[in-house]
């Protein structure tokens, strides 16, 4: 029986187990339905590959529901409850040949470690062991035997920072159709051992250019289907946190089991090379005051990375700028509630008093000033120009820009990344003719800014700082390199049932 139809769905947020502020309901963007379906279709992410490579195949899909949220802290189980719900109910409706998943794969909620592999199981137990389940995958997802059991076919990014997102959900598409016509019959070779990348880590310079190399010659050569490598978000205090390879053979275990495991002896042996060196601030602030500079320094403030799941009000390269820059022109990000309701009263043109961040980031302390109002709002949608998540949408929140001194600060209720130009722009402040612009990213700014400044990535403090041995992990541990621990990597092999089989 074929219905040309895929169950797809999208969620979307990678937590911090160290970040206090929950992330609940209010910071998704949430669409379900035909919205989610009109929405992502086109759009240079996950589920944006999905529905494009399906649709040009003939199929239609499915989308009960797309909850994104930027990184941040633990996820309310209930949205995870709620997303889970309509995806079970749409699954039970039945009247689709496969289910393939937008995912970032490293969410935790206060209920579940691991909601990704709950999810698929739980889509599992409904369709039986013969529907082809299928998911893309971020890079750092935390990919967990419990999710490996359940999926037929699982790929993650090939690309830090992370440009090939729509290519991914490509790749889980067309795994789904290769099943589905019989020309794919997955064998999974996972290998799996407990060590972070720490900063070393972009798939643009070594050693992981090499890897990945490596990767898409044994691709070419060995007749394997695709081969992942999950780097793992570094800042999940859960069980099976670490590295994980994987390899797709078709119909044959050995050549993905051979794969998976160079690939993965190589990633260790390379265990102190993934550990990097990042410029401090005032490297970073002397080359934007540089005479003659045309273009911006675009700061990435590794300490307090939304990207990677900061609070996002760090106010580190605002009291640097203050104190020992002063003249730079600059424009930076501060998420503060407390800030922007202040500003809501005042007039544009009007000097309001403010104690502006440090709440979270609490090593950098608050800043106290009277700023100029600039302009407020309740929201602006911002379409990122990309590449990185290119053509989708997100929503700023209530918003004041306020100026101080030469800096003008963008105060927003909600945690933002500022990964692209376009943020700035939507709230009106011209990227161009700033000196210094910063970015709550340590990667991914790179590519979206390329055309707009010189990005550097600047060893800021922060709870996005590479410092595990300074973080309050337990669970994860132990691992390398705050453990010294012996490489002992753990070996899985998944067949897929067959029909009939
Ligand atoms: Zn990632």
């Amino acid at each position: 029986m074929s219905y040309k139809t895929i169950l797809s769905g999208s969620l979307y947020q990678e937590s911090h187990s160290f970040n206090p502020i929950p992330t609940g309901r209010d910071q998704f963007q949430i669409a379900f339905g035909q919205e989610a379906l009109d929405a992502y279709r086109g759009t240079r992410s996950v589920l944006g590959g999905v529905i494009d490579t399906a649709e040009a195949a003939g199929f239609s899909v499915i989308v009960p529901a797309s909850f994104r949220a930027f990184p941040s802290g633990i996820v309310d189980d209930a949205v995870y409850a709620e997303f889970k719900a309509a995806m079970l109910d749409a699954a039970r409706h039945g009247g689709f040949d496969a289910i393939v998943l937008a995912l970032h794969g490293a969410m935790v909620t206060t209920a579940h470690d691991d909601p990704e592999g709950d999810l698929i199981r739980s889509l599992r137990d409904i369709v039986g062991p013969t529907v082809p389940i299928t998911a893309g995958l971020d890079l750092h997802a935390h990919v967990t035997p419990y999710t490996l059991a359940a999926c037929d076919f699982l790929t993650g990014y090939k690309t830090n920072p992370h440009a090939d997102m729509a290519e991914t959900g490509e790749r889980a598409m067309r795994g789904a159709l290769a099943m589905l016509a019989g020309r794919f019959e997955p064998v999974c070779v996972s290998v799996h051992f407990p060590m972070l990348t720490l900063g070393q880590d972009r798939t643009d310079e070594e050693p992981l250019m090499g890897l990945h190399a490596r990767v898409r010659a044994l691709v070419e050569t060995s007749g394997l289907f695709d081969i992942s490598i999950f780097n793992v978000q570094q800042f999940l205090d859960v069980a099976h946190m670490g590295q994980t390879v994987i390899a797709y053979g078709n119909g044959q275990a050995e050549p993905a089991w051979d794969a998976a495991h160079e690939i993965a002896d190589a990633l260790w042996a390379a265990r102190d090379e993934l550990v990097g060196v990042l410029p401090d601030i005032h490297t970073c602030l002397t080359r934007a005051a540089e005479p003659g500079r045309t273009r911006p320094v675009v700061i990435g403030d590794q300490g307090d990375r939304v990207a990677a799941g900061g609070p996002g009000d760090s106010t580190f390269v605002l009291n640097t700028l203050l104190a020992d820059f002063p003249a730079l022109r600059a424009a930076l990000p501060i998420r503060d509630a407390a800030s922007v309701r202040r500003c809501r009263d005042a007039e544009i043109g009007d000097m309001v008093e403010l104690s502006i961040g440090g709440r979270y980031s609490t090593e950098t302390p608050p800043v106290s000033a009277a700023c100029r109002l600039l302009a407020r709002g309740s929201n602006v949608d911002v379409v990122i120009k990309g590449p990185a998540m290119g053509g989708v949408s997100v929503a700023t929140g209530p918003y004041a820009v306020v100026q101080l001194g030469q800096v003008r600060i963008a105060l927003t209720e909600l945690p933002l990344t500022y990964l692209d130009p376009r943020f700035y722009e939507a709230l009106g402040i011209p990227v161009a003719e700033q000196q210094v612009v910063v970015a709550r990213s340590g990667y991914h700014f790179t590519l979206n800014y390329a055309d707009s400044g010189d990005c550097m990535t600047c060893d800021t403090v922060g709870m996005t700082a590479y410092r595990p041995a300074e973080q309050p992990f337990t669970v994860a541990r132990p691992f390398y390199p705050v453990d010294k621990i012996a490489y002992q990597p753990v070996t899985a092999v998944r067949r897929r049932r067959l029909p009939g089989g």
